[in-house]
């Protein structure tokens, strides 16, 4: 149903789109935003609503935000749940606006929550080169049929962007085999990479009470450090600031150490800022801190 929804509201779309104007994306998501300008060229102005480094899970569009929804050509989500307010994207346009979920049409991983309640879809689902070289398929597709006269422009950067991609797939897995498989264990404060531990063969340990923004409970510390010794890891991994007192009991109690920042929320600061830099420096400092 949402397929046809889809195709329905592409075919009108091409008469709502000035000719010669760039296509206006709004994009949802920092590494979104990155394929629809490697993608679109000169043929789109893609505004990145949610900013490098910046949380997506509680983030929520602003008046601003909503004034270029309403005026954008396409608006590009994460899906996968990731963005609750799309009712209210949906909303500001009038419902006129196309809205691609992309995450939508790319392979879903599941969120261990309550095994009794509803499974929820994993969206950190970029953590994946290979997802991403989908999800640039899925964009020049959704680009092409606003402007059709441009197909070959959009297959043709695809195709360039995508040997990117697959060139940093290379190096990736070339980095992860310095790692020895019973090494590849990642303890983090946030459910964020199981797509990255699915590809390249890790291990991973969610572990509670790990970040400043949490006040863990005596027993949620001992399980810290039992999951810890018992899988002889190396390093552990904390996408915001650390709560200092369970990283000094973990420091003298395991000898495992802090191994950097990762970004796993979309792009990050300085050079992880690209995509191929994100990637790059979310291996490395993995590989690097667990070898
Ligand atoms: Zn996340």
């Amino acid at each position: 149903m949402r397929t046809l929804a889809y195709c329905l509201v592409f075919f009108l779309m091409p008469c709502l789109v000035r000719a010669g104007e760039p296509l206006r994306v709004s994009a949802f998501s920092s590494v979104l935003a990155e394929i629809a300008v490697r993608v679109g060229g000169a043929e789109v102005v893609v505004k990145s609503h949610v900013p490098a480094g910046s949380d997506p899970h509680d983030y929520e569009p602003k008046p601003s935000d909503l004034k270029t929804v309403a005026q954008a050509s396409l608006v590009l989500l994460s899906a996968k749940h990731l963005e609750g307010y799309v009712g209210k994207l949906q909303e500001a346009s009038g419902g006129k606006v196309p809205v691609l979920e992309v995450g939508a049409q790319l392979p879903s991983l599941w969120m261990r929550e309550d095994p009794k309640g509803p499974r929820i879809e994993d969206p950190h689902w970029w953590h994946s080169v290979e997802n991403v070289r989908k999800a640039t398929k899925v964009v020049r597709d959704g680009l092409a049929a606003l402007r059709p006269g441009k197909k070959e422009l959009f297959e043709t950067n695809a195709e360039a962007y995508g040997a990117e991609l697959a060139e940093l797939q290379r190096w990736a897995k070339n980095k992860v085999a310095e790692l020895p498989r019973d090494k590849r264990k990642l303890v983090t404060s946030h459910d964020a990479l199981q797509y990255f531990a699915k590809e390249y063969g890790f291990k991973v340990y969610p572990v509670a009470g790990l970040t400043a923004s949490e006040q863990p409970s005596s027993r949620q510390v001992a399980e810290v450090l039992k999951t810890l010794k018992e899988q002889r890891v190396k390093a552990v991994f904390a996408e915001d600031t650390v709560n200092p007192k369970v990283l000094q009991q973990i420091t003298a109690e395991t000898g495992a150490i802090l191994g950097g920042q990762l970004w796993v929320d979309g792009l990050g600061l300085g050079v992880a800022g690209t995509y191929a830099g994100m990637v790059r420096h979310n291996v490395g400092t993995i590989v690097d801190a667990l070898r």
